[in-house]
């Protein structure tokens, strides 16, 4: 049977080549800054149970409605795949009683996640975030310390044209309020809006701010703001926050419009853009989330948390040049008998024990062919294995020595003890 060519889904991509090595750089730096701060890893399952995200997101938002890979196992049960990861690591600080450790809680995670998006340029039905969540305290400190995390991952990935909106969404209660003041403003003028913000005005009326259709964007020139409904006690939160951000000398815009797509944000909530990126320009963000684990089944515990998206950061990155990965010594065979490739095979597994990172020939490649490879890969020495002779080369001075195989590590730890 012939086989025809089976592409990989729309919207999936495979990591190859220089892109795995940018990301085990980015994989390495979060973690570096996020458990020098104190963040634990956490992986959770790659599917949940439906309801965890139809409770924790948010019945109403595009995710839950349109985003989602669910499907029924064979015993019925609903399963998705996950959109976020937010719901699922409150779902595991309950399932462990993590109430119990010392507050607050601080959990890191980089996970693949699963949207049925349109599909284009920084828009993938699988994409990798990085992300970390703050549980059980409503301090503004924490918020402030969420944020220049955020920052700083994004500083050291390389984004380029980077920039911080902040708000407040305050309590679910300011906010219903506010939704019904805002549901009436755009009743009043349902003529002027598109018929997308029209048919969901019940269902999600903050999304309209969202709308690039211009009729909308005339209405909401006029609507009133979430901003200046905000209690007391929240605004003061709010101002805490701002106080701390500019302590730490992160500039950031205030943006009464932000929405962010998911239901269970209270109280802060920020995003980072970059320039460099197109239509999809989101880095980065995130916000508090106090009612999320009583909503969870937990105890009443606030928390707060960002994400962002590799691959997203990857192209606000650009295409910084990546250090090709060491080769220290390249094992050459001078000939094809049995007893070279025996002793070079020998070499190669004397210098993995030395923590030499070294590569062998095993293509059967002529010895010219074999130097120039080795050159390619950068390597730092040969060694031209010819039994139980090598010819050890420096391939930066050119330097040459005949030598017993069996002493090549050694004379190459030594001469890069010297460098
Ligand atoms: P969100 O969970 O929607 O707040 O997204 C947080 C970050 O994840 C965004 O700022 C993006 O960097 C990234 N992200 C979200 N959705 C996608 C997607 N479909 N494809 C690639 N990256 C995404």
């Amino acid at each position: 049977m012939s086989g025809e060519k089976i592409k990989a889904p729309r919207g999936t991509y495979d990591v190859l080549g220089e892109q795995a090595a940018a990301r085990a750089r980015i994989e390495e730096l979060a973690r570096t800054l996020l458990e020098g701060a104190g963040y634990e890893r956490i992986e959770t399952p790659v599917f949940e149970a439906t309801d965890l995200f139809a409770r924790g997101v948010g019945d109403s938002t595009d995710i839950v409605r349109k985003e989602m890979f669910t499907f029924e196992d064979a015993g019925g049960r609903s399963l998705t795949l996950r959109p976020e990861g937010t719901a699922p690591v409150c779902r595991a600080f309950i399932e462990h009683g993590m109430h119990k450790r010392r507050m607050p809680v601080k959990l890191w995670y980089l996970s693949c996640f699963f949207r049925h998006e349109r599909a284009q340029a920084g828009r993938y039905r699988e994409f990798w975030q990085v992300g970390a969540e703050t549980i059980g305290s409503d301090d503004p400190a924490v918020d402030a310390e969420s944020i220049t995390l955020c920052a700083r991952v994004l500083e050291q990935v390389g984004a380029r044209g980077v920039r911080l909106r902040l708000s407040s969404l305050g309590s679910p209660e300011t906010r219903a309020a506010y939704r019904d003041k805002l549901t009436d403003h755009l009743r009043a003028n349902e003529t002027r809006l598109s018929d997308e913000v029209r048919a969901r005005i019940d269902l999600n009326p903050l999304r309209a701010f969202d709308s690039e259709h211009e009729g909308t964007l005339a209405v909401m020139e006029t609507a009133p703001l979430l901003i200046d409904e905000l209690a007391a006690d929240d605004l003061e939160h709010f101002a805490e926050v701002r106080a701390l951000l500019e302590v730490a000398g992160v500039p950031y815009e205030l943006d009464p419009t932000l929405v962010r797509g998911l239901d269970y944000y209270t109280r802060t909530v920020f995003e980072f853009t970059s320039d460099a990126l197109g239509a999809q320009s989101g880095v980065g963000g995130g916000g508090r989330y106090d009612r999320l684990v009583e909503q969870l089944g937990g105890a009443a515990t606030p928390g707060m948390g960002w994400a962002a998206g590799i691959e997203r950061m990857l192209l606000a990155a650009g295409e910084a040049p990546q250090p090709a990965p060491e080769v220290d010594l390249f094992v050459a065979l001078a000939d094809d008998g049995e007893e070279t490739r025996r002793c070079a095979f020998k070499l190669l597994q004397a210098a993995r024990s030395a923590a030499l990172p070294a590569q062998m020939e095993l293509a059967g490649r002529s010895l010219k062919g074999q130097l120039s490879g080795a050159a390619a890969l950068g390597a730092r020495f040969v060694a031209i294995v010819s039994g139980e002779e090598s010819r050890l080369k420096d391939m930066q001075d050119g330097g040459q020595q005949t030598i017993a195989t069996d002493t090549v590590v050694h004379t190459v730890l030594r001469a890069q003890r010297a460098l």
